[in-house]
């Protein structure tokens, strides 16, 4: 019967799908139209009865008539290998409530097991097939699963609250880390959602999280992931067919820290999975912290699902510090590396680089690698050479948005659509002829220059100056253009 509904099934998904869903699945046992089919663990039935209900139902009607029933039994070690069978009913089982934390602690547990029992099977199998090895091979490495202690937290010991200046820019953020960090999965902030620019510390806030947990409560496991590598996984197991140990493997976190959520945006088959582990982890009363570059209101291509699950818990932002906050993280820093700088310096870096500690921390270190460099002692001179890039780069920028104007003006066409992914001829043209200016008369680099035209690289730039070079050469009209375009930036 159920190699019938299997048919039923596989004429109605994708291959990849039925065979990371159905092809684990095992018959057990028929009795009165109720057939019992035995799935590797509560997520994975879960997923089935999310996302398969209707080609479960539709398969078991049509063998066993409308009295038909499916039960699954979801296998829950019990140190012997016994399972223990959970009966649910189709027809009824659609968005069963979830279980209680004990539970689902124990078909956590039973998930890792199954998914290393089936690696360690699939290892003494031989021939193994490419397949199969590269489940084995997955990053996940499930076999080691069982033993949380095992298991890398990727953390980087150099954050810490205590090297975490706090000031007006940060105290919400930083406190309720604090909070988090002393009572894991037990406040309301949870989850816990950082949010703020680029280089304003959202990484070694999340990362004294995860540490300060690490150091008071070693057996807890702590994950740091960026949603970038976080997706990267992912897409992995789906190719090797391992979507099921991913899962296991990040169903065992206690506390689970995604960076940079914004990486999610648009890519659905993710956010759907990290809708699943955060519905779990979070039930089960574990720890999520995230961040993001923006508000999530502002987060596009984001799940409503996934937006309103922020809101469950706590968002706090980071500003740019201040002017006191900046000096103080100058100093933390100095304090730390063992450097030495004149409090005149101090107070020059800390008033002239107000963008972000990123490149607040930039500064100093090419500073000190001068003073090295040329043993000569950090003074106010030196200082004032080395920030002479970061402004001239600032009006560098300047001149590269006048530039975009004014040739997006002269080709009658709206400076974004310059930017854009179009290929239409009269925008590629005002395009190129821009990149061609923007080559010419800014010190940005190639790099600088694509990505300043809606992120294309560094060979396209050197493509389109390429081909406005050509054309001069070739066009008399087109050359007269650029011309007159070129008075518009002379002296600038
Ligand atoms: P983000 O993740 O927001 O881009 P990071 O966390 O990587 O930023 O921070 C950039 C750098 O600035 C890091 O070296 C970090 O240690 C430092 N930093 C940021 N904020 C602070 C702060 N309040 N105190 C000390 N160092 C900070
Ligand atoms: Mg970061």
């Amino acid at each position: 019967v159920w190699a019938n509904c299997l048919r039923v099934i596989k004429a109605n998904i994708g291959e990849q799908s039925y065979r990371t869903w159905f092809e684990p699945i095992i018959p057990v046992q028929l009795h009165n139209n109720v057939l019992i089919i035995q799935v590797p663990s509560q997520f994975f039935y879960e997923w089935l009865e999310e996302h398969y209900v209707d080609v479960l139902k539709k398969s078991i009607y049509q063998e066993l008539g409308h009295e038909g029933r499916l039960e699954y039994s979801i296998v829950v070690d019990q140190g012997n290998g016994a399972s223990k069978p959970r009966t649910v009913n189709i027809p009824t089982a659609r968005k069963a409530a979830y279980p209680t934390p004990l539970q689902q602690d124990n078909a956590m547990a039973a998930s890792a097991m199954t998914a290393s029992a089936r690696n360690v099977a699939a290892a003494a199998a031989a021939p193994v097939s490419p397949d199969k090895a590269a489940t084995l091979r997955n990053p996940f490495e499930a076999s080691k699963a069982i033993d949380r202690n095992y298991l890398k937290s990727q953390l980087n010991h150099t954050y810490s609250f205590e090297n975490y200046i706090e000031g007006d820019c940060n105290r919400l953020a930083r406190s309720a880390g604090m909070a988090v960090a002393n009572k894991p999965g037990t406040t309301s902030f949870n989850p816990l959602m950082i949010y703020g620019g680029v280089g304003l510390g959202k990484t070694h806030l999340v990362q004294a999280i995860g540490n300060h947990i690490k150091a008071t409560t070693p057996d807890k496991f702590v994950l740091y992931v960026s949603a970038e590598k976080f997706t990267n996984q992912f897409i992995e197991s789906l190719r090797s067919n391992a979507v099921q140990d991913f899962a296991n493997f990040y169903l065992l976190v206690d506390i689970l820290i995604l960076d940079d959520v914004q990486f999610l945006s648009g890519k659905d088959k993710t956010q759907e999975m990290f809708f699943h582990i955060f519905n779990h982890l979070h039930q089960a009363g574990r720890q999520i912290v995230m961040t993001s570059d923006r508000p999530p209101r502002d987060l596009n291509g984001l799940e409503d699902r996934l937006l309103s699950r922020f809101k469950w818990g706590l968002t706090a932002d980071l500003q740019s510090p201040d002017f006191e906050t900046r000096m103080a993280i100058i100093q933390n820093k100095m304090q730390q590396d063992g450097i030495d700088i004149p409090p005149q310096v101090v107070e020059y870096l800390a008033h002239s680089v107000n963008t972000n500690v990123r490149e607040l921390e930039g500064v100093l270190i090419s500073l000190v690698a001068q003073s090295s460099l040329n043993r000569r002692e950090i003074d106010l001179e030196m200082a004032k050479q080395a920030l002479r890039h970061i402004i001239e780069e600032v009006e560098a920028e300047v001149n590269l948005d006048f530039i975009q104007k004014t040739v997006a003006e002269y080709f009658s066409i709206p400076v974004d659509l310059m930017k854009a992914k179009t290929r239409k001829k009269e925008v590629v043209t005002a395009r190129q002829v821009a990149m061609y200016f923007a080559k010419e008369h800014t010190s940005h680099s190639l790099k600088s220059i694509g990505h300043n035209f809606g992120g294309r690289d560094h060979s396209t730039v050197i493509h389109s100056v390429q081909t406005v070079s050509d054309l001069i050469d070739s066009d008399k009209v087109f050359k007269g253009t650029i011309q007159e375009l070129r008075k518009k930036f002379a002296g600038k």
